[in-house]
């Protein structure tokens, strides 16, 4: 049975956790696991990948040692060349769609994105079946991917549990071409400005998405929270919009989140909004459309308007 590749993500010196959940599916999927950890140094990264179920860490020295979109696309096209695996895993991340949709496209590979769940079929197991979420979450699809060439798969983040447990892979090196990058240099790190507030430590969140419909009910929200000794978070839109600080964001471009109590006003459950919070100890949903794909975490829903249940919510605090 062919392998599965699995490139690693890093950030500023650390494996992300992203890298230990495509281990576990790529362990799942049977075959060889081969992980690619590109970097100036990526010895200093292998023990964030030497975990069980990893055959072979294959170490690919770069010129740059953050991440650049053409030294990835570069290495990976590469290693897909040299060792034609099964299956490339990556994460869907920002980092992976910078560069995973590209290779697909330039070099003709069955490619799913936001995956959550995956199988072999066939009697090689040369056949993959990805389940992906698609139009925003709202259905979920099983997509076949074709046969007989390499398939570029982006897993959404935290659909597996990373892999632990002692490793004992195999390590080798790989040169493959220009190790640096022509399209950008990477100068520095920037610290983002101090926020007024640290979600990620709030034990009760009040957190409104798009369905509050206008800027000018942001502050009513604000002194509700207050009333209720919680603190406001909002989903991607309100932030993108500006109608709130991005230090408030929940999700998977913003804050992981797990406090005792999360409310979400008009909150539709978009994945990547989930991502975010969906570990939080208690779950309380507030949407007027039935079908909103937040129900699905939910511990308690109400099917109802955010506007009537904040009035009520007002007289009761
Ligand atoms: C790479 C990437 C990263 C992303 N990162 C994030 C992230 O970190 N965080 C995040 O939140 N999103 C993120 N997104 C965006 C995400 O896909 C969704 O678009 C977003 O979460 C939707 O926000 P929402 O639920 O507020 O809005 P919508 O999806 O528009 O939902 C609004 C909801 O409000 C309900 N509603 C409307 N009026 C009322 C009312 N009067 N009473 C009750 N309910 C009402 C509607 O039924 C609907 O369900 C990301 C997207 C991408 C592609």
């Amino acid at each position: 049975m062919k392998g599965v590749l699995v490139v690693a993500e890093q950030l500023r010196g650390s494996v992300r956790d992203v890298t230990r959940e495509l281990i576990t599916a790529a362990a799942e999927l049977g075959g060889p696991v081969t992980v690619a950890v590109l970097g100036a140094d990526p010895a200093a990264l292998r023990a964030g990948v030497d975990v069980a179920g990893v055959d072979e860490i294959v170490e690919v020295r770069t010129a740059t040692a953050e991440f650049e979109n053409d030294v990835y696309q570069r290495a990976v096209e590469a290693l897909i060349a040299e060792r034609d695996p099964a299956a490339v895993l990556l994460g869907f991340t920002v980092n992976g769609m910078g560069y995973g949709p590209a290779i697909a496209a330039k070099l003709g590979l069955g490619f799913a994105s936001d995956v959550f769940g995956l199988a072999r079929e066939g009697g090689d197991g040369d056949r993959i079946v990805c389940r992906r979420a698609m139009y925003g979450g709202k259905v979920h699809a099983e997509v076949e991917l074709p046969a007989g060439r390499p398939a570029l798969i982006m897993l959404r983040p935290t659909a597996w549990p990373a892999a632990t447990g002692p490793g004992g892979a195999k390590v080798t090196q790989a040169t493959v071409g220009e190790p640096g990058s022509s399209r950008a240099r990477h100068r520095e790190f920037a610290e983002a400005p101090a926020s007024d507030i640290d979600i990620t430590t709030a034990e009760f969140l009040l957190s409104i998405g798009r369905g509050v419909e206008s800027k000018d009910d942001v502050p009513y929200f604000e002194a509700l929270a207050r009333k209720m000794s919680a603190t406001l978070a909002g989903s991607r839109p309100l932030i993108d919009s500006g109608w709130l600080p991005s230090a408030r964001q929940v999700g998977q471009s913003g804050k992981t989140v797990k406090p005792k109590v999360y409310l979400a006003l008009g909150i539709s459950g978009a994945v990547q909004h989930l991502a975010g919070m969906k570990s939080s100890d208690l779950i309380i949903a507030v949407n007027s459309d039935p079908e909103a794909s937040i129900f699905g975490v939910a511990h308690y829903g109400a099917v109802a308007d955010l506007f009537d249940v904040a009035r009520e919510l007002e007289k009761l605090f």
